[in-house]
């Protein structure tokens, strides 16, 4: 990747000038961050399963044994919270790189690089912000600044993560939850509302595993994550980070649902949109699909369902195929 910073530099004078070269691209350093977050969300995600899976709080009567799981879960669970700090820093940048990714050097011009006037000098060769003056610098420079109470957040973050790196104190406490709403937090202000469903998705679609063998994980492993994050988030916050309306009622997605067939669950996912009584659409906010319905009443005993599968005529509330239509 070799970028020309000024775009009226023509080929001949190409051979006099000096330039930076591999200049990143905003998406660059966004890429990076996602993929931190997710090895964060990842973490949490692995730790919650082998609590599920061992049926801990079901045998551990007094506790003693799930006190002890989440004192040896400290580490891994610090380390979360360090890819965070990390991500943090690479949306930041993302997001003044946007503006231009010069602003990202650091340094009177007299302390760049030797030669950098004479001859092309790679980006990387340049000096960067230090990561405590990026929100000053994105709050100069971008036409908006950051929420400050999210400023706030990540301010204590980064000296928790100091702290952690540092000492450690013994005392520390990372709860699994707390890193999860974090993750969200951090993307609803630095990527943009309700993305974090979408981008997880396509993280899970792309890891090694996904590839070496297949993506019949993937719906599972989301359809698990998303209703953990339905049972733990505030109605508030489910609207804020995941984009769904908390009144509303949930459908069961026909596609997430397909993609779980193997495990026989239902994903209720999807909600009508528009939220109205003729509307003939549902949203899922899990695989990010939009499915047309028929509003007519599930031929099923005891269903009060209305929203039908417009194409294979399957009820979204009980999941039972509908007679052929006439
Ligand atoms: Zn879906
Ligand atoms: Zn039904």
């Amino acid at each position: 990747m070799k970028v020309t910073p000024n775009s009226n530099v023509s080929s001949t004078d190409k051979n006099c000038i000096a330039l930076i070269t591999d200049i990143p691209a905003p998406a660059d350093f966004e890429a990076t961050a996602v993929s931190l977050l997710n090895l964060a969300w990842d973490t949490v995600s692995s730790l919650s399963h082998h609590v599920e899976r061992s049926e801990l709080e079901a045998w551990d009567e007094c506790g003693e044994v799930t006190d002890e799981y989440w004192a040896a879960a400290q580490k891994p669970l610090g380390n979360a919270q360090a890819l965070i700090q990390q991500g943090v820093e690479f949306l930041l940048k993302a997001r003044i790189a946007e503006v231009s990714p010069f602003l990202l050097l650091d340094r009177a011009v007299r302390e760049w690089p030797k030669e950098s006037a004479t001859r092309d000098t790679k980006y990387t060769e340049f000096r960067t912000v230090d990561a405590q003056d990026l929100v000053r610098l994105f709050n100069t420079v971008r036409p908006t600044p950051l929420d400050t109470a999210f400023v706030q957040r990540i301010e204590e973050q980064r000296k928790t993560r100091n702290t952690f790196i540092h000492s450690v104190d013994k005392s520390l406490k990372h709860d699994p939850q707390t890193l999860w709403r974090t993750i969200l937090d951090v993307s609803h202000h630095l990527i943009g509302p309700a993305k974090w469903i979408g981008l997880r998705r396509a993280y899970l679609e792309s890891t090694p595993a996904s590839i070496a063998f297949s993506t019949d994980e993937v719906f599972i492993e989301l359809a698990w994550e998303c209703s953990e994050l339905l049972e733990m988030l505030k109605p508030a916050e489910q609207e804020l980070y995941l984009g769904i309306l908390p009144k509303a009622r949930r459908y069961i997605c026909y596609r997430c649902a397909l993609e779980c067939r193997e495990v026989g669950i239902q994903p209720e996912m999807a909600q009508l949109q528009p939220n109205d009584p003729t509307s003939t659409n549902v949203y899922c906010f899990m695989c990010g699909h939009t499915q047309a319905v028929d509003r007519v009443p599930c031929a099923s005993a005891g269903c009060k369902g209305n929203v039908i599968e417009a194409h294979d005529g399957v009820c979204l509330t009980c999941f039972s195929d509908q007679p052929p239509k006439d």
